[in-house]
């Protein structure tokens, strides 16, 4: 699939438009074992985006979580790089070593995915760039990302992009600022709060983003976090070996992944 550009250019997007991936296609049984409704019924899902040209980060988007961070809430989106290479599916595992980080946290996100080009678009524009929505649980290694004093090491390990566990298309939320967003290890809510609180909405974050750089298709917003992150938490709640981190925004789904420490 692909979509002509006005340069008479062919840009593939064959990603977006099918559903989701299952891993059965490549297991060692060969493709003759491929059950497609077995795979769907074990969860077996790769994440819904691959190999974007970017994830966007909007660091301090909720009021409430600038206030934690005892931080001022910004005048303009605060706009970080998530390497693409740690994107994850869900069920899949974050893993990271000991001797890396000491200090993973989750972030519980509104993850927005780009349909088409977006550059200097205007605001009542905006939206008509969003192909769909998904969840997205921006792992942060707070040791790294403020012991470096810029954030893109501590948010791009490996496994550190959990997305999924589908992308639901633009048409079926039609007002992204009033979707229900929590984050849960096991059964302990940690975040628990709704898109409505974003400090700069998905249509303002489309519009301004693109008149800093491009937006391609399949690129990725995480729209920031809501409070209640561990690291701010007293006593503080880190991630660690045996939680099982969820996800979860309204209208979307669930995107659940365990954890693993190596020591
Ligand atoms: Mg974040």
């Amino acid at each position: 699939m692909g979509r002509l550009e006005p340069d008479g250019r062919v840009r593939p997007f064959a990603f977006i438009d099918s559903t989701p991936l299952i891993e059965a296609a490549v297991t060692d049984e060969g493709p003759d074992s491929l059950r497609l409704g077995d795979a769907m019924a074990d969860g077996r899902w790769l994440s819904p985006v691959s190999d974007p040209s970017k994830i966007v980060g909007i660091g301090l988007n909720y009021v409430d979580h600038a206030t934690e961070a005892t931080m001022a809430p910004p005048s303009e989106p605060l706009v970080f790089a998530k390497f693409p290479s740690s994107i994850i599916g869900p069920g899949a595992t974050i893993r990271w070593s000991r001797s890396v980080s000491s200090s993973v946290d989750y972030e519980a996100e509104l993850a927005v995915v780009i349909g088409a080009r977006a550059r200097e678009v205007p605001l009542e524009h905006a939206l008509d760039h969003v192909f769909g929505y998904s969840c997205l649980n921006d792992v942060s290694a707070r040791d790294l990302q403020f012991g470096d004093k810029q954030w893109v090491r501590g948010k791009s390990l490996d496994s550190f992009c959990p997305i999924g566990p589908v992308i639901v298309t633009a048409d079926e939320i039609p007002d992204p600022q009033n979707l229900s967003i929590t984050c849960r290890i096991g059964s302990d809510v940690l975040q628990d709060a709704s898109t409505a609180d974003m400090i700069f909405g998905v249509a303002e974050l489309v519009s301004r983003l693109s008149h800093w750089f491009t937006l391609e298709p399949g690129d990725v917003i995480a729209t920031g976090t809501p409070p209640g992150v561990g690291w701010f938490r007293t006593p503080r709640r880190l991630l660690g070996p045996g939680d099982e981190v969820t996800v979860d925004v309204g209208g979307i789904g669930s995107l659940t992944n365990p954890v693993v420490v190596d020591e």
